[in-house]
């Protein structure tokens, strides 16, 4: 269908920009941009006066498994450390994942994402129980809404070389399946350096290379992945992801929490993506990622937390209290990487509402106390806009929320299963 949006308040953060204008949108993308479009015959008039127009947002790194995580019994004996975290919840969470599981989180986390503007989901998937065909339902999941994914499953040796192999040929069905397609793309997901065996990583920069792909891995979330590298290894992370041939342009490091300048020097050089998880770093006290070294490569995650990015842009802006970072962070060029990124993907171009852009977009019903203006329009993102001021929502020029109605599905009726799904899996989860 083609659309044309009038007398919309354009806003993108990155170059700052603000312009009333007008967008024509045709094939999924914007093809005409102007001050005052004349409609035609064959398209619906949508008037914005008084709204917010931005680019749909990106979601860089996440696990939508952990969808049906929120409010589920803790350990009987708390984790003592980062290593005891994944083996007390999240190893176990994942191990008890079966298909309706797989497929009500990715619902329900898509739903997060679509209410909060998020448009392009990054998302790295676990679901030992059921590797093969686990990333078509996440699949039908996001498809069922309209979100974009960039999907992959995490390969490890923490199952067996039966399981990572499984993984492996799980990554390459995938991505070969959605080489057509443009709203899901497959990556290869690694899991990180203290699960993976030279041969592991190897296989895994092996297969991206083979398929012209990127591999998405964690990279010194916690010290220990660092210690653990240096220990076993006798070298560090990015030296082994370098031999592995995983360091290229298009792979996706998430964390970087424990990375060196000297690291994060050789990631950038290569052309790696680092993609910062403030919420999720702070909520496993694993350390502040020095995110000033990211530069134009960082993008922003949630890593499981719901894919909120105005919620994560304000934890990544104000941990800037923390004394080694001396200067706030730059949240517009992370969320503007994240948009890179979804340039790289996809193909096309997104983060921009220009001629040619990718129609992905947010409608906000923000009302400015301020004068919203180039120079002011960042401040609004971070101290006044929400998540719940976003009305609808438009993928490859389709309408995914109008009016702060999800359009595909019936939202209320999938919580509800996701909530009896949730039950089931948190049973499964105690006996194991
Ligand atoms: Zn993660």
């Amino acid at each position: 269908m083609d659309s044309l949006l009038q007398h919309a308040s354009c806003v993108t953060l990155s170059p700052p920009s603000v312009e009333t204008a007008d967008l024509r949108i045709s094939g999924g993308v914007i093809v005409e941009r102007s001050a005052h479009i004349v409609p035609r015959r064959n398209e619906t008039v949508f008037d914005l006066t008084g709204r917010i127009v931005m680019p749909g947002l990106v979601c860089a790194h996440t696990h939508l498994y952990s969808s049906l995580s929120r409010g589920m019994p803790r350990p009987k004996k708390a984790p003592a450390n980062f290593l005891e975290v994944l083996q007390k919840i999240w190893w176990k969470l994942d191990r008890a994942l079966d298909e309706e599981a797989i497929y009500y989180s990715a619902l329900a986390g898509a739903i997060d994402a679509v209410r909060s503007g998020t448009t392009i989901i990054i998302d790295h998937h676990a679901s030992p129980t059921v590797i093969n065909g686990s990333l078509d339902i996440i699949k039908e999941a996001l498809e069922s809404i309209g979100v974009r994914g960039a999907l992959c499953y995490e390969v490890t040796d923490r199952g067996g070389k039966k399981k990572r192999d499984r993984g492996l040929d799980e990554n390459e069905r995938f991505i070969r399946s959605t080489a057509e397609n443009t709203l899901y793309k497959g990556l290869v997901g690694a899991h990180a350096s203290f699960t993976l065996s030279d041969e592991s990583l190897a296989l895994c920069g092996d297969l991206a290379s083979r398929l012209h792909t990127g591999v998405h891995i964690h990279a010194a979330e916690d010290a220990y992945d660092v210690s653990h590298a240096q220990n076993t290894h006798g070298c560090g992370i990015i030296e082994r992801f370098a031999r592995a041939n995983i360091l290229t342009k298009a792979s996706i490091l998430a964390h970087g929490v424990h990375l060196s300048e000297t690291d994060i020097t050789a990631v950038r050089a290569a052309g790696c993506r680092l993609v910062h998880n403030p919420r999720s770093n702070m909520n496993n006290r694993v350390g502040y990622a020095p995110v000033h070294f990211f530069k134009e490569q960082g993008a922003l995650g949630t890593d499981g937390f719901p894919a909120d990015m105005f919620e994560e842009a304000k934890f990544a802006f104000y941990q800037r209290c923390d004394s080694r970072m001396g200067q706030p962070v730059d949240f517009m060029t992370l969320l503007n990487g994240g948009q890179r990124m979804a340039s790289d993907i996809f193909g096309g171009r997104f983060g921009a509402l220009a001629t040619g852009s990718a129609a992905d977009l947010v409608v906000l019903n923000y009302q400015a106390p301020t004068p919203m203006t180039k120079n002011t329009c960042g401040g609004h993102f971070l101290f006044g806009m929400q998540s719940s001021a976003v009305e609808s929502v438009m993928t490859a020029g389709t309408w995914i929320m109008k009016d702060r109605t999800v359009t595909g599905i019936d939202a209320d009726a999938v919580m509800e299963k996701a909530r009896k799904a949730a039950k089931k899996l948190w049973n499964r989860m105690e006996k194991l």
